[in-house]
């Protein structure tokens, strides 16, 4: 028997006797048809934005045991021991399949990820946890605030873009952690600093890694930000009344934290690629090592909530 749409298309190819009509119709149902297979067989994307976010990125070694293992537009680090590894942040739910291979391509599994922390739980950072959890069985660790989130809500009340921001997808279990808290994986000593602002539980991270006897003291600073929603105000919010001195605390951790090389949760944030690219062009000593960075990061987003509250005085 013939296929239904084939006969549907014969008999319109009559009614249409001009044989350009018919390729064009042709061609158009052709790129129908594509589109409906390609909205079946890839996962939605979960914003605009997200496509190029989500672009592939080879991953590489930042410094010693320390791994960049996201897409090319959202940091995910990879941290590694004999005993187990440690993953920051998970990015996209759709970025899942590309963190694991990527953690393969460079000969780990994901099945020895022994503990799973973040930065601050939007479903840009912190929507591909769930997935990376069910692969690997790893520990979740978070502040109160984001276990809670992470658990529970998918989106917390006091977050400045609650209403316009989409839920993480919810862990089983997370550990609260405290500010200043140390957390252990095989050699990795991981710290756990308390950086509010962006989300009420912001959380940023810090590390050592060596290479040849020499150690780095390594910053992973959360998104330092003043991205709300379009009623909300940092400078005088009920549901989040400690935003301003949330912020001025985060700036504070930022100038005085011990800073070899900084990542942040968005790459550009830290100039990732201009440095990885001048590395790569063999440039010494090597532009990834940039003591500065953490204190010019704390200078530009001093700046960007000073333009902020400024700009809410007239509103
Ligand atoms: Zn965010």
């Amino acid at each position: 028997m013939r296929d239904p749409h084939e006969v549907e298309f014969m008999r319109m190819r009559n009614h249409f006797p001009n044989p350009i009509t018919a390729l064009a119709l042709f061609t158009f149902l052709l790129a129908l048809a594509a589109l409906a297979l390609g909205q079946s067989s890839t996962p939605a994307s979960s914003c605009d934005n997200c496509p190029v976010w989500n672009k592939p990125q080879q991953p590489f070694r930042i410094y010693g045991n320390t791994y960049y293992v996201g897409p090319r537009g959202l940091t995910s680090i990879l941290l590694t021991s004999k005993a187990g590894h440690v993953l920051i942040d998970g990015a996209l739910p759709e970025s899942v399949p590309q963190v694991v291979a990527n953690i393969r391509s460079l000969g780990f599994r994901i099945e020895d990820v022994k503990l799973i922390v973040n930065s601050h739980v939007h479903f840009d950072h912190g929507g591909g946890i769930a997935g990376l959890q069910r692969l690997s069985g790893a520990k979740v660790a978070a502040s109160p605030w984001s276990a809670e989130v992470l658990t529970k809500s998918g989106v917390g009340k006091g977050d400045p873009q609650f209403g316009v921001i989409s839920p993480v997808a919810l862990v089983p279990r997370a550990d609260a952690l405290q500010d200043g808290q140390t957390l252990r994986v095989g050699d990795i000593r991981l710290t756990a600093h308390f950086t509010p602002g962006h989300t009420p539980g912001g959380t940023s991270w810090t590390w050592k890694s060596c290479e040849k006897g020499r150690c780095l003291n390594l910053v992973y600073s959360d998104s330092m930000t003043p991205v709300s929603s379009d009623n909300f105000r940092f400078s005088d919010s009920r549901e989040y009344p400690t935003a301003v001195q949330d912020f001025e605390k985060s700036f504070a951790f930022l100038r005085s934290a011990r800073c070899d090389i900084l990542l942040t949760s968005h790459p550009e944030a830290s100039g990732l690629w201009q440095r990885l690219e001048r590395r790569q062009r063999g440039v010494r000593p090597d532009p990834v090592v940039s003591p500065n960075a953490c204190k010019e990061l704390a200078g530009r987003a001093a700046e960007q909530l000073r333009r902020r509250l400024e700009s809410e005085k007239g509103r």
